[in-house]
């Protein structure tokens, strides 16, 4: 594919926002990132567009990942390894690997985006993270001018957060991650202690699920609680989870007798930034036409004709009332482009 000039952006992220990038061009394989076409900056690499909040126009290059692929590496007596492309659709792989009787992504279905930004956020739902599923990837250095592997260690996991968004690569385009091999283990335990997928199992009358009946069971817990962005643009969760030394959520709890609180294993304690959104009367309201999720606050979304700008007067207004009424900051998950 040549590079396209001026392309609308607007149909590849998921809260619809209006944008044109200068440059931009479609990957289809890992040997095409090494043309020296590509070598311009400011450079974005975009995925599935689903945790971006496009400001506008952008003044350079956009690369989008669209490497496809799927396959079954190998296995050994504790687990199979299964590689897939970075364009790859999360929540089909996530399919995918179930349907071939390869347990352990389950908790992770329905996750919008594609396989080659799961590291970078690290992503995360009902209690697992990609991370520990991870076996290594590989990725275009657009400095060094190679591909690099990664392990699962090198990519320093935390809690939506990993190497590539500490060092700030995700950026500044300089890593472009091509595949990624997950371990997939043999010996499976069904982790549903999330009490929304415990719910949905026992109202389903499902005593010892089966991979698939978690898939399933979260499946239908989002599908829910959480808004389509084909039909409602959204990023997802659009805040983290604060997480505060203890000291601090025990004064808070004083004050507010059913704050959700989830210890961590550091001695800190998470909060829920929905609980917080919600108790600042956020669930439900609009600014313009960006407001937070009437069945999730956690969730900001474009009611229609939202641009960068009014997202991101809805996400200080809302930042300001949990911080008055809590104390508490809230930062955004999603990249600012
Ligand atoms: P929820 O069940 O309403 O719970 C609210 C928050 O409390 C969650 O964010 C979760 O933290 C935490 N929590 C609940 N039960 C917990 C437990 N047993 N142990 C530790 N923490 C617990 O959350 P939700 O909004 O419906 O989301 C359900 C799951 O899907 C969550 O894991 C959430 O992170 C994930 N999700 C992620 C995105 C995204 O864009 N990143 C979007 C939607 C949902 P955690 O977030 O740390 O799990």
């Amino acid at each position: 594919m040549p590079i396209q000039h001026n392309v609308d952006l607007q149909a590849f992220n998921t809260l619809a926002l209006p944008g044109r990038a200068a440059r931009y061009r479609t990957i289809g394989s890992t040997a095409e990132l090494a043309a020296k076409s590509l070598t311009e900056q400011p450079r974005f690499i975009l995925g599935g567009g689903s945790n971006l909040v496009l400001d506008g126009d952008f003044d350079g290059l956009v690369l989008h990942m669209a490497i496809p692929g799927k396959r079954l590496l190998g296995e050994d007596s504790e687990a199979w390894y299964v590689e897939a492309g970075a364009g790859e659709n999360w929540h089909d792989f996530v399919l995918w690997t179930l349907d071939r009787g390869w347990p352990g992504l389950e908790n992770l279905s329905l996750i919008p985006g594609r396989v080659g930004a799961a590291p970078i956020q690290n992503i995360g739902a009902y209690g697992l993270e990609v991370g520990e599923r991870l076996h290594g990837l590989k990725a275009w250095d657009f400095e060094a001018r190679r591909i690099r592997e990664f392990t699962a260690g090198d990519c320093r996991f935390g809690y939506r957060d990993s190497l590539f968004k500490q060092e700030g690569w995700h950026l500044t385009g300089r890593m472009a991650i091509c595949t990624v091999v997950f371990r997939l283990p043999k010996v499976w335990q069904a982790n549903i202690r999330y009490a929304d997928l415990t719910q949905e199992l026992a109202s389903q009358h499902i005593a010892h699920p089966a991979p698939r009946d978690v898939a399933r069971a979260v499946i239908a817990v989002r599908q829910r609680k959480l808004p389509d962005p084909t039909q409602l643009p959204n990023s997802g969760s659009f805040f983290h989870n604060p997480v505060v030394d203890a000291v601090v959520a025990d004064a808070l709890a004083h004050k507010h007798p059913t704050l959700p609180r989830y210890p961590q294993a550091d001695g800190r304690v998470k909060l829920a930034a929905g609980w917080l959104i919600e108790q600042a009367g956020w669930k439900g309201k609009d600014l313009g036409p960006v407001g937070m999720y009437e069945k999730q606050a956690l969730v900001l979304v474009n009611r229609g004709g939202a641009t960068g700008s009014d997202v991101k007067r809805t996400m200080a207004a809302v930042q300001a009332d949990v911080q008055t009424r809590f104390g508490v900051t809230l930062t955004p998950e999603p990249i600012f482009l």
